[in-house]
């Protein structure tokens, strides 16, 4: 193994139901702490409201060892989080995220006196205005993303946040530390597991160990009292879910410490808080030398539209580039801001954007449209107005301002050529593809209304693949 990987360990902390599951969360943490291992914790505005009622700030204080995030105010309550993205659109989407989350996050915060490291995502339940909205909760980081840049990059850059896939965490493992047989396939593999993460570009693996309330009970708390779209009759007693025997909750509790242990074994795997590895990747270094040359060049050489930058989204790029056909300079930091992917609906029969060429004074026309609506927006257009009236995709002038590019530099765009050719393109990049097709067959599970509508989730989902970025190396 030739490079150092940084692992993480997180728990979804959710449980208001059974009062074990508090001290499950105590004896976690308890023996995470005496091994010298800083962990996260993600805890609902619900169970940090039934931890007052039970009066258990012990629990408030066994976390401070380690790091503390947000879980969603109401978890499995309906409506969930994509049950009330269900009908919003960008903006209002986000709107909602912070009106419905903002009130546990700040009772968390006030009982932990700290920062929240992150968001992680409940369940399968998810929209892009999700981490979108995390700015404005001043919560630093999303976890358990749908989201993930294509070329294995992990955290990365979606929607405005930084995020951690779901799609590269190992876990949730809590199933198998009672489990002498798995337990013992698992604690094989983490050699395999460790050497991964050191070959990936960026050297980070997420071990998702579970829930706390699984050491304690044999089933979920939320699946008894929340499936198919029910919440229980108000002022009804939630159901219980089955205790687990205390010989199991030793052998798990065991099997958890064997684990960290074997992770330490592995030379060069070092266990890092969550909190801190957010802090590293947030301290984002200015690019060395014309980053605008060199992402167009890379840009140019990819087929499709490149997600793995770790200077500029294509959102950022496309910007940059139609401030470049208008004259101004890209400056020498990076892009100055974030772009959202397009969040209205694109006019009919245009998704693909078909070949053309546009002259030069159409070109310079449909730059200054695009600038115009980032500047307005925050967002991409969904279409851009084409020579003679015809809707094209920005990835059709995406694409048509990288071939110039791609032989002609930078200079190529400031001085236009009379024609150039705009070609037919796919209009998104095609990890987007992927993202949506994930959360579509996922969301489906017990955890939502089984009539739940997605095609609106799924498509902003697909359009935010724009704003996908690598995080600084
Ligand atoms: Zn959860």
């Amino acid at each position: 193994m030739s490079r150092s990987v940084r692992v993480f360990l997180t728990f979804d902390v959710e449980d208001p139901v059974t009062a074990r599951s508090d001290d499950a969360v105590v004896r976690v943490a308890g023996l995470l702490r005496e091994r010298g291992a800083r962990a996260a914790f993600f805890v609902t505005g619900d169970k940090a409201r039934a931890l007052v009622r039970r009066g258990r700030p012990d629990v408030f204080e066994a976390l401070r060892a380690h790091d503390v995030g947000y879980h969603t105010n109401h978890h499995s309550t309906h409506p969930t989080v994509a049950e009330y993205l269900e009908r919003r659109d960008w903006a209002d989407g986000v709107a909602e995220v912070v009106a419905r989350e903002r009130s546990g996050a700040e009772l968390v915060r006030e009982l932990t006196g700290r920062r929240l490291c992150g968001f992680a995502g409940p369940g399968t339940s998810w929209g892009p205005q999700l981490p979108a909205a995390l700015a404005a909760l001043d919560i630093p980081a999303h976890l358990h993303s749908f989201s993930r840049t294509g070329g294995g990059h992990n955290p990365h850059w979606y929607a405005g946040a930084l995020c951690f896939a779901r799609s590269e965490a190992v876990g949730p493992v809590e199933d198998v530390l009672p489990d002498p047989a798995r337990f013992a396939e698992l604690l094989a593999r983490v050699p395999e597991l460790v050497d991964r993460a050191a070959g990936s570009a960026d050297g980070v693996l997420h071990l998702y160990i579970g829930h706390p309330t699984m050491f304690v009970n044999r089933e979920f708390w939320d699946g008894l009292n929340y499936a198919a779209g029910r919440n229980p009759a108000p002022g009804a007693p939630l159901a219980e879910p089955a205790a687990r025997a205390a010989e199991e909750t030793r052998t798990m509790l065991d099997n958890l410490g064997r684990l960290v242990d074997a992770v330490r074994a592995r030379p060069g795997a070092e266990i890092v808080g969550f909190g801190d590895l957010v802090e590293e990747r947030l301290r984002t270094p200015a690019p060395r030398g014309d980053w605008f040359a060199a992402e167009l060049r890379a840009a140019a050489a990819e087929p499709g539209i490149r997600t793995t930058s770790r200077t500029a989204s294509p959102a950022q790029l496309l910007h940059a580039m139609c401030g470049a056909v208008l004259g101004r300079d890209p400056g020498s930091g990076g892009p100055p801001g974030e772009v959202h992917g397009p969040v209205a609906r694109p006019a009919d029969g245009i998704p693909a954007g078909g070949r053309c060429e546009a002259d030069r004074d159409t070109v310079l026309g449909l730059a200054a449209e695009l600038c115009r609506e980032v500047a307005a927006t925050g967002a991409l257009p969904a279409s851009l107005r084409g020579p003679g009236g015809v809707a094209l995709a920005p990835a059709t002038l995406h694409r048509g301002l990288l071939d110039l590019a791609g032989t002609g530099g930078a200079e190529a765009l400031r001085e236009l050529p009379a024609r150039v050719v705009l070609p037919a393109v796919a209009p998104l990049p095609e990890v987007g593809e992927e993202m949506a097709e994930h959360f579509t067959r996922r969301v489906g599970r017990w955890m939502h209304r089984p009539d739940l509508d997605v095609t609106e989730i799924a498509r902003l989902t697909r359009a935010q693949s724009w704003t996908l970025r690598a995080t600084a190396a």
